[in-house]
């Protein structure tokens, strides 16, 4: 049930579905997401739905965590050296994404949700990610600018702060909207502004703000 044969159908189904940029789907191959994933789910680890993961969390479907990632990624665009993370979760996202840039920066509110992601992450050798226990409303001021930022949660509106913490011709990747009416956004931050492409609707969890205390 977690076997390469799996898994290889999983990948399958993304390029079917679209997913054309080849190293993305070989990180879909690769990072094994049973682990990530409670053990009595396991078996649906490589059906391509979003799980639970606790906390009123959800571990995002494969097709959007390779949409998300292909978009930041942008065929024949410039490396990219910092990328910014919003909502770690239990780091599968963190997972597929890490290797293909220089450093990553991961935020999430929920303190055991990210430690969690974080021995996970390193017990599969994953090291250039750092961790920060916040509100991504905030973005992370102390490391802007970033060449892309990726969030796997929807806020109403763009939370500026992200915006202001693009480099020039940096991506920001984030779904936006209120329950069933969100869609997923590019936006560029170009010489002369902002330029904003959709790229679906999708369904997330909301953007929540402030830092969670009550479960540490
Ligand atoms: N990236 C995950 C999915 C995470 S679900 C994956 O790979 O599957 C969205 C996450 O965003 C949740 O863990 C939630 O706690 C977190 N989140 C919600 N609002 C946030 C905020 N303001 N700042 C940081 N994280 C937030």
């Amino acid at each position: 049930m977690t076997s390469a044969r799996t898994r290889e159908r999983l990948v399958q189904r993304l390029a079917a579905s679209g997913i054309r940029n080849a190293a993305v789907l070989e990180r879909v191959r690769n990072v094994p997401r049973h682990l990530f994933i409670d053990e009595a789910l396991a078996s649906r680890a490589y059906e391509d739905s979003a799980l639970p993961i606790g906390q009123g969390q959800t571990i995002s479907q494969p097709y959007i965590v390779a949409l998300m990632t292909e978009a930041l990624l942008q065929e024949g665009g410039r490396p990219l050296d910092k990328v910014l993370e919003v909502g770690t979760g239990c780091g599968y996202q963190t997972a597929i994404l890490a290797p293909l840039v220089g450093k990553l920066f991961t935020i999430e509110r929920i303190a055991s949700l990210q430690r969690a992601a974080r021995s996970r992450l390193n017990s599969l050798g994953i090291g250039n990610v750092r961790y920060r226990h916040g509100d991504g409303f905030e973005g992370w001021p102390g490391q802007a600018p970033f060449d892309a930022i990726l969030v796997a949660a929807a806020p109403v509106d763009v939370p500026p702060a992200l915006i202001e913490q693009l480099a020039p011709g940096g991506r920001l990747v984030i779904p936006v909207g209120s329950g069933a009416h969100q869609v997923l956004l590019r936006i560029t931050r170009g010489p002369g502004g902002v330029d904003r492409e959709q790229l679906g609707q999708v369904t997330f969890v909301p953007l929540v703000e402030g830092v969670d205390r009550a479960r540490r």
